[in-house]
């Protein structure tokens, strides 16, 4: 019964790509400006960390998001560690996050010396839960004189980081009136949520910082790659300059006036980012056709199709598929890795990996039953 099913699942996800090859989960589409602009960027010679596709890139991903200030950096991962750094996480504080993520996350918070410490993540969004975060906030710190502590491990709270998982906008407005009450600057960690809106504002425009990335697997990809956006024209300034060596300025002479970053995105990749971003408006198109196609197609007993939240268009960089129970999710999982159809489950929590074990954990219910029970289908653009 239930074999059978599932079998017809996949046979419709099989029919979205007209193939009976493997099916990988996202994979990137070049049908733009591509080679012009990379073969450009050869010709040029400015293959390296300087070349007009940087500064070209920054204004397309300012420009689209709505940010005033963007700054390319190496990878996502870079951009979270800055962003991090320049809201003032400092050694051996605490960075509020949710354990439903990519590990990148929580390695930009320990690349700060810093400790993350997780809440939950709520059903609706499968982003950190402004409710639970209230939770925490209210029954675990206490305001002192030398900022928020945690009073369990009596660490100071220097940021809180929420992630927008798969693309789903987290109830990101909500997050930032708490954190403002409790005075701790918000991060958007929007790897994964190019091209998506939370009340009509791009994601990562909320916080202090957003960061994105541009690895292969993502929405639009620039090879590796990673973007900080800010408005805050300071910060901005010195996000350049601590991802840039930090340089001072002159012709000849290298002065450098503090320990920088090597963080440079090379005008190679950001050629590649920038034909990227002239499709993007497309990609977005074609994935939430997509996402409805499942939406209407995908129907069983035994799991759920994971909607956008209320209040937001979603990229949809992910297709998720929320299964009654974990042997169901199994079943699934196998069936379809067997039948030539990549599918995956989400991460292992951030608490459950051996770095993080020690680490401060609320509640974690919402995290655990989805680390259970969800699965990533095929997602990349149809052609
Ligand atoms: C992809 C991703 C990153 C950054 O990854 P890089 O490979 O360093 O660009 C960070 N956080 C999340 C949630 C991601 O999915």
């Amino acid at each position: 019964m239930q074999k059978c099913e599932f079998e017809n699942i996949i046979k419709i996800i099989k029919d979205q790509y007209k193939t009976e090859e493997f099916i990988p989960l996202h994979e990137p589409r070049f049908n733009g400006n591509e080679k012009k602009y990379v073969l450009d960027c050869i010709d040029s010679t400015f293959v390296s960390s300087v070349g007009k596709y940087v500064d070209q890139f920054e204004k397309m991903v300012a420009d689209y998001t709505g940010a005033k200030y963007a700054i390319a950096t190496v990878n996502g991962t870079a951009a979270i560690h800055i962003s991090l750094l320049l809201s003032g996480v400092s050694d051996n504080t605490e960075v509020i996050t949710q354990p439903l993520t990519f590990v990148a996350t929580s390695n930009a918070v320990s690349y700060c010396n810093a400790f993350p410490t997780f809440v939950d993540i709520n059903k609706e969004t499968l982003g950190l839960c402004p409710e639970k975060l209230e939770y925490f906030l209210k029954h675990s710190t206490k305001k002192t004189t030398k900022g928020l502590i945690n009073i369990h491990t009596k660490r100071i709270i220097s940021a809180c980081l929420p992630m927008h998982t798969f693309g789903h906008p987290t109830k990101i407005d909500q997050i930032i009136s708490l954190c403002d009450k409790f005075d701790i600057p918000v991060i958007e960690d929007a790897a994964e949520s190019l091209g998506s809106t939370y009340k009509n504002q791009h994601t990562g425009t909320f916080g202090l910082f957003g960061t994105f990335s541009f690895n292969g697997n993502k929405t639009i990809t620039s090879g590796g790659g990673g973007m900080i956006v800010t408005n805050d024209k300071e910060l901005a300034k010195k996000a350049k300059h601590i991802t840039t060596t930090a340089k001072t300025p002159h012709k000849w002479d290298y002065v450098h006036d503090e320990i920088g970053y090597n963080y440079r995105l090379p005008n190679l990749n950001a050629a590649l980012g920038c034909a990227q971003m002239e499709t993007l408006d497309g990609f977005i198109k074609s994935k939430r056709m997509l996402a409805q196609t499942y939406k209407n197609k995908l129907i069983s007993n035994s799991f759920l199709f994971f909607d956008e939240p209320e209040s937001c268009k979603s990229n949809y960089w992910l297709n998720t598929l929320t299964f009654k129970n974990k042997s169901n999710r199994d079943t699934f999982l196998n069936m379809s890795n067997n039948l030539n159809v990549m599918t995956r489950p989400c991460w292992c929590l951030m608490n459950t990996l051996s770095m993080y074990k020690k680490a401060y954990c609320d509640d974690l219910s919402n995290s655990t039953i989805a680390s259970d029970t969800l699965v990533n289908i095929p997602s990349s653009v149809i052609i």
